[in-house]
């Protein structure tokens, strides 16, 4: 029979699947006493389970690409912390020796115990931090579960399921939505929870907070679910899926008609042309942006190359990543970012501080970079030999003062002389650019521009930086606004100023491709957007229904509101109008 639970929509879009239930009992705790004899057998497949998790772990993390590898990575990174937590080790231990207690259950006191201290905790963002505890522990029982019976299925590999569970990891999210799930129902969790976010990121459905879904449904049961109104709808009827067929249709001609955008250049509706570049950061990203057509790659992050391993990567290893980047870019110019490591990118080398009181202002960027030379000219001289292969364009991230700029040009020019006398044929001219992330940058751009070649806007951080939001934390809500007047002012001088010397500027940030931004970052003057390929079209559309004279002219009021609701306001009569 029919039925419906409601819940809140954490991520819009609909799905049809077969419910698959994880439930949090689903691991039999054994709760007899174990005899003198099992003991250290008993802390070994404990031990041995650990290995497991950790294993697991890594190699989910090794899996991660791109944008996904980043926000994927903290969190993994924390749940590997509290894998390698010697006092929960410990304490186990002690209950297997001391109290007799089997793995199962001393995993399950040891959860229920860690679990009520979050519970506890007045502040609500630290409270939800028991979630890191539930998978963490969840995980560990699952690798002793596996000990016991070889034959547990990965939920992952199931194709065509609903997931529906009380809370879900975001490593494992991401690892689900690559192996087919089709969406999420939670039966807690808040739409500002990191599974939250990278399920949007992700474009699966996803509710949380599904009142009773643990209880009443079952396994194999066939569910709908409906992203945008909050509702899973169990044993649907036929009206239900048709319309679902009709979303389905309609989410089909949205994709047709943007398919079409592919190749073509960027226009507004009056005319003016625009450059959509591509942030990338795998092979397959350039290949894929240039079947989209791009004007070349605005954004490619370093760090990735430092993240996916244990120890740094050589200037060998670096340069046939950068060289083979160039070359598969095919003559478009690509954009490559010097290593921005710190604040919330740690790194397996050990280079980033680990007591920083306030990371996101630390030593983070450039300012890490030049703190250690040698890593920073092995990097630098890596990219000068990429850039024989094609058009290479340097950028750094975290530039305060126009004075970084100067020190990294300065040992750009060194690294060439160096390569250039030990016989590498280095290009005369490279252009070098300056990320604008932190608002002192942005307000004393005039200066920066007598030192670059170009600047590229980094409205995430920028976005932190002068909302004092960390662009991490859930909890701030509408806090972090990019579309925040004090924002667009700042965003605005950059673009004006940059114009007025004659220097290129383009704006890398998230909002670059939100279709919802385009016609505020058009009023503003920008010309040029650089975004994550699966963006593109949505954005070539999106910039396309703009008309550019009437929203430069809008641009004096918008930069006048007050808060964000009037520059939607604003927005919103302009499009109607026309
Ligand atoms: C930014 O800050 O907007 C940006 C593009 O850089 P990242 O997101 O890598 O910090
Ligand atoms: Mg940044």
């Amino acid at each position: 029979m029919r039925r419906v639970f409601t819940g809140n929509s954490a991520s819009s879009g609909m799905a049809l699947g077969r419910v698959r239930l994880e439930r949090p009992a689903r691991f039999s705790i054994d709760n007899t006493p174990l005899p003198d004899a099992e003991i250290e057998a008993e802390v070994a497949r404990l031990e041995r389970a650990f290995a497991i998790a950790r294993e697991d772990m890594s190699t989910l993390r090794r899996k991660l690409h791109g944008a996904l590898a980043r926000e994927v990575g903290e969190f993994i990174d924390a749940h590997a912390l509290l894998l390698d937590d010697p006092e929960l080790i410990e304490g186990l231990r002690a209950m297997i020796r001391k109290g007799h207690y089997r793995a199962t259950a001393a995993l399950k006191a040891q959860r229920d115990r860690l679990v009520a201290v979050f519970d506890a905790m007045d502040d609500p963002y630290l409270r939800s931090r028991g979630e890191d505890v539930d998978h963490v522990i969840a995980r560990v029982q699952s690798a002793l579960a596996r000990q016991a019976s070889s034959e547990e299925k990965k939920l992952a590999t199931r194709v065509g399921e609903i997931l529906v569970t009380e809370s879900v990891a975001p490593g494992e999210l991401a690892h689900m939505a690559s192996h087919g799930i089709l969406a999420v129902v939670a039966g807690s969790g808040s739409p500002y929870s990191h599974s939250a976010i990278l399920a949007r990121s992700l474009h699966l459905p996803m509710l949380v907070n599904a009142d009773g879904v643990l209880e009443d449904l079952r396994d194999g049961d066939l569910a709908l679910v409906d992203g945008v109104r909050g509702e899973v709808v169990v044993h649907p009827t036929a009206q239900d899926l048709a319309q679902f067929r009709n979303w389905q249709r309609e989410a089909l001609r949205d994709g047709q008609r943007l398919a079409q955008l592919a190749g073509s250049e960027t226009h507004t509706r009056d005319g003016h042309k625009l450059h959509i570049f591509a942030n990338a950061e795998r092979p397959e990203d350039i290949e894929r942006a240039r079947t989209l057509g791009v004007a070349g790659i605005g954004l490619y992050r370093t760090e990735f190359l430092f993240l996916a391993q244990s120890g740094l990567p050589n200037e060998d290893e670096q340069f046939t990543a950068y060289r083979d980047l160039v070359l598969g870019a095919g003559g478009l110019p690509v954009t490559i970012r010097t290593l921005d490591l710190g604040a919330d990118k740690a790194d397996a080398a050990g280079l980033v501080m680990a007591s920083e009181p306030n990371p996101a202002l630390g030593v983070r960027g450039v300012r890490l970079s030049l703190r250690h030379p040698d890593v920073f000219v092995t990097q630098l001289r890596a990219i000068l030999r990429a850039s024989c292969y094609g058009p290479v364009r340097i950028l750094v991230p975290m530039i305060t003062n126009a004075s970084d700029i100067v020190e990294v040009r300065r040992l750009l020019e060194e690294c060439a002389r160096d390569l250039r006398t030990a016989g590498h044929e280095i290009p005369d001219q490279f252009e070098l650019g300056a990320m604008v992330e932190v608002p002192a940058a942005a307000l004393n751009v005039r200066a920066l521009l007598e030192v670059t070649d170009f600047l590229a806007i980094g409205s995430n951080d920028l976005t932190q930086y002068v909302l004092a939001a960390d662009r991490n934390n859930d909890q701030l809500g509408k806090l972090y606004e990019p579309a925040h007047p004090a924002v667009l002012r700042l965003l605005a001088h950059v673009i004006a100023r940059a114009r007025g010397a004659g220097k290129r500027v383009c704006l890398c940030g998230e909002i670059a491709g939100d279709p919802a931004f385009a016609p505020v970052l058009v009023a503003l003057g920008l010309e040029e957007f650089s975004m994550l390929p699966d963006r593109i079209l949505g954005a070539r559309d999106a910039l396309a229904h703009c008309d550019r004279k009437t929203l430069r002219a809008l641009a004096p009021r918008l930069l006048r509101a007050r808060d964000s609701d009037e520059i939607a306001a604003l927005i919103a009569s302009v499009q109607s109008a026309s």
